[in-house]
């Protein structure tokens, strides 16, 4: 099973249950937003330290004015004692030290463990960022405004073109569309713009001490160290996101170890430098998760009125045919083109906004980052390099998304109600978009499992009655 690439699980109004860890470029971009603002705390703490620092060379002026006994007085008193360190502190030290027996089990020399490990201190902004929840989770249109931006579609077409030789090379040996890759790039990193402020050793050993992934994290450690070690890196530049995934397309240390290739013919795999190495490599990635050359990740199409909604779950597979008699065509009205293989009804913002048919490469790029607005924003951009046409269907921009309290709200009346959205934590996901359904289809609602304002105030309403 392959590792969630970032972050924690989590589920997200508006995305199919793919699996139980849909959601996580939510909580991606949540956290990168968290990140941005722990970068401004760091900036008025740094503002902060400058101030501090004007004060002490005012007082250090000023007391070269003070009197000869104020100096003896001030250095008379005892130096202050270094801060004690926390139980944190003593807990990473002590895990710093144990897992030198596992590293050095498995390979890594001394030498390789001390530049990646002595002297490294647990990083409190990771620690922060696994525990942050989003107050509000991006409307599915807001994240593809910026995704598939008119600048990220003329940027993506200059990296189109200043990679075309590399990119027709990788497309012929793997088989994956170049559009797909450099899109891939584009939401991972901006075309290699935002490589991450993280040291992937601090990162990675801050996750793996202590926390609900430690498992997870201590592989990729040990990853991380194997990859220094074979590449002959320098330890220090080894830059991540906070979660450890690395270079101009984010890859993870175990990933490296399997699909990492040189692209470029230098020798050398170098997925922060070389654009080239980070396309072929990710094409090796993509490739191995099983994209079929020569077939479409899906399409938009038209719902007929009435439709079933509870059919369009994101997961559950048709032939093509079967949605045909359905009354579902393309989304200018014609016929779905003939397809061999079964698709999925993907509604991203529900009943009132556009519906995609799905097939088996939307859940290969799902396998690359497990939420489907991820993946929707990875094959629109695609296309839309591809010179294929805009989304026709209009999003309901008027809906608000819930927040973390309505969403845990929307949870708690649902129980009330006798419906089972699994456990309260305002994440509505797989389960909260079942039970969601099937009080929308006792209420003769678009069965859609998408949370809206109103449908949150009726089922408080009937939770509140239900109570008194
Ligand atoms: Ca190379």
């Amino acid at each position: 099973m392959r590792a969630p690439r970032r972050c924690q699980p989590g589920e997200n109004p508006g995305i199919p249950p793919y699996s139980g860890r849909a959601g996580a470029v939510y909580w991606r971009l949540a956290f990168r937003r968290a990140e941005r603002r722990v970068g401004i705390q760091g900036v008025i703490r740094a503002l902060s330290k400058l101030g501090l620092l004007a004060v002490l060379s005012l007082v250090g002026a000023c007391a070269t004015f003070e009197p000869v006994d104020a100096h003896r007085r001030h250095h008379a008193q005892p130096a202050p004692a270094a801060p004690k360190p926390s139980p944190q502190d003593l807990a990473f030290a002590q895990f710093v030290k144990d897992f030198r027996a596992t590293a050095l089990g498995a390979g890594i020399t001394p030498a390789t463990y001390a530049a990646a490990m002595d002297g490294l201190k647990r990083n409190d902004r990771v620690e922060a960022l696994t525990q942050t929840q989003p107050e509000f989770v991006k409307q599915v249109w807001t994240y593809l405004d910026t995704a598939a931006s008119p600048r990220r579609v003329s940027d993506g077409q200059a990296a189109m073109a200043a990679q075309s030789a590399a990119l027709a090379n990788i497309e012929a040996k793997y088989g994956v569309p170049k559009e797909i890759l450099v899109s891939i790039w584009g939401n991972e990193t901006d075309f290699g713009r935002e490589l991450g402020s993280f040291n992937i050793f601090e990162a990675l050993a801050t996750l793996a001490y202590d926390g609900k992934r430690t498992d997870w994290a201590r592989s990729e450690l040990l990853a991380a160290l194997k990859m220094l070690q074979q590449e002959h890196l320098d330890a220090k530049d080894m830059v991540a996101s906070w979660a450890g995934a690395f270079g101009q397309l984010q890859m993870l240390p175990s990933t490296f170890l399997k699909s990492a290739v040189d692209g470029d013919g230098d020798g050398k795999r170098d997925l922060w430098h070389s654009a080239p190495d980070a396309l072929a490599s990710a094409a090796v990635e993509v490739s191995n998760d099983g994209w079929q050359h020569g077939r479409t990740w899906g399409y938009e199409i038209k719902l007929p009125a009435n439709f079933a909604y509870e059919l369009a779950d994101g997961d559950s597979a048709k032939p093509v045919a079967d949605w045909s008699k359905l009354g579902v065509t393309t989304a200018t009205g014609f016929a779905l083109p003939a397809n061999s293989e079964a698709g999925a009804i993907y509604l991203p913002a529900g009943a009132r906004g556009p519906a995609f048919l799905t097939f088996g490469n939307f859940k290969v790029i799902l396998k690359y980052n497990n939420a489907a607005s991820y993946a929707l924003a990875v094959c629109y951009l695609a296309d839309l390099l591809a010179g294929r046409p805009a989304i026709v269907a209009a999003w309901p921009r008027d809906e608000a998304p819930l927040s973390q309290d309505e969403r845990t709200a929307l949870q708690a009346a649902l129980i009330k109600l006798g419906y089972n959205p699994g456990k309260i934590d305002g994440i509505i996901g797989h389960d909260g978009k079942a039970a969601l359904r099937l009080w929308q289809k006792a209420h003769n609602l678009p069965a859609d499992g998408f949370p809206t304002m109103a449908v949150l105030a009726q089922i408080l309403t009937e939770a509140k009655q239900k109570g008194s």
